[in-house]
């Protein structure tokens, strides 16, 4: 029996998507291409993206199809001098060049004072661009997005978020929010790996990376993975509010089952505002990666949250970012849960939690 605690790493598919994906193999068209067979294809590249703007709240126009969020976000960045971010983003906005850091208070929360002194003296403002993640992916805390965006307006520069945590797990409109743009990965929805979108405002804003057939308006070059992305476009059809409220709950129940252990187990960022389904604990006295062995040969899936693909354990950099010492960052552990998990899940992994915090203690 395995359970399945990693939705921030990836979220398993659901049976409808999977079926969708299936009847989609039975076509066997280019959505560039122009007789009948083509236009099929194009029908099933332009209702999944129909179907993502719905569910973001923009126009069919704004979304752009990429390989990932992880291409989503280089190319949201690429072209701009100076790009200022939040010290605790992905890899694939902390890892660009030219970048300005803006710390995070204790509680997770972007340093907006920080941010405006810098924004006063950056020099070219057209050629830069904000960058500050919706979400964050270890803790689950949720940034001040309203906020950052107005402070972007003052100073007149461009704000893109990525998104990629906070999509289906709070509500994202973004034509309210105003923001130029957002990046989204199918893979955390319940969607294919291999998919993601950028979602812009305007094209006027955005500078190609692939240069080629013209795909995605020019933006994008490059024949379109319709499996993965019809299932991306099916997998947010079936993301709703009453679906993230049991996960809400099931996620406090998780919490207070495991405060009650008396194992001196914290939550990261207890009382921040959290995504209904990221429980980011330190757990004193284990090394991140001896519990999260442990646990996996008890059968569960949980993560260190900051894994990189080598599969190499580095202290948590966010919570280094967030000011906690070393010994806390090494010893956090990620649990992730989705529509999947029971509370059932939340007992049996409390029960296996206290079993090795035992075993270890007794050496
Ligand atoms: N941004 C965030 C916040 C993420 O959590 C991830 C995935 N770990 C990515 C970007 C990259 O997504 P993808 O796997 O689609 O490249």
């Amino acid at each position: 029996m395995r359970y399945y605690l990693d939705y921030n790493a990836s979220a398993p598919m659901s049976e409808e998507v999977k079926a969708y994906i299936v009847s989609v193999l039975e076509k066997i068209g280019n959505p560039s291409s122009i007789h009948n067979s083509g236009r099929v294809a194009k029908k099933i590249l332009e209702d999944s993206r129909f179907n993502i703007a719905n569910f973001i709240n923009c126009k069919p126009d704004n979304i752009i199809f990429t390989s990932g969020a992880t291409e989503a976000n280089n190319l949201a960045l690429n072209g701009f001098q100076k790009k200022i971010i939040s010290s605790i983003e992905h890899e694939s906005i902390r890892n660009q060049q030219n970048v300005i850091n803006i710390n995070v208070d204790k509680d997770g929360y972007l340093d907006l004072e920080m941010l405006v002194n810098v924004l006063k003296k950056v020099k070219d403002k057209k050629k830069s661009i904000i960058s500050v993640m919706y979400a964050n992916n270890e803790t689950g805390i949720i940034q001040p997005i309203e906020k950052i965006k107005k402070i972007a307006n003052k100073y007149n520069i461009l704000f893109h978020t990525d998104a990629v945590q906070a999509a289906g797990r709070v509500n994202i409109d973004f034509s309210g929010l105003g923001i130029d743009m957002l990046t989204l990965s199918s893979h955390k929805l319940g969607g294919p790996l291999g998919a993601g979108a950028l979602v812009i405002s305007s094209k006027k804003i955005i500078r190609p990376m692939f240069f080629g057939g013209q795909q995605e308006d020019s933006i994008r070059s490059g024949t379109e993975p319709l499996l993965c992305i019809a299932g991306f476009g099916e997998a947010v059809k079936y993301i709703n509010k009453k679906k993230i409220n049991d996960v809400n709950k099931l996620r406090m129940y998780f919490e207070n089952k495991l405060k009650k252990t008396n194992l001196g187990i914290n939550i990261i960022g207890e009382k921040s505002k959290r995504l209904p389904n990221t429980i980011m604990i330190y757990v004193p006295k284990v090394k991140a990666d001896t519990l999260l062995i442990a646990l996996d040969l008890e059968g569960f899936d949980v993560s260190t949250g900051s894994a990189c693909s080598s599969g190499k354990v580095e202290p948590s950099s966010v919570l280094i970012e967030m000011g906690f010492d070393k010994k806390v960052a090494s010893s956090s552990i990620r649990l992730s849960l989705g529509q999947n998990n029971t509370v059932e899940d939340a007992d049996k992994f409390t029960t296996a939690l206290t079993k090795i915090l035992k075993r270890v203690k007794n050496g």
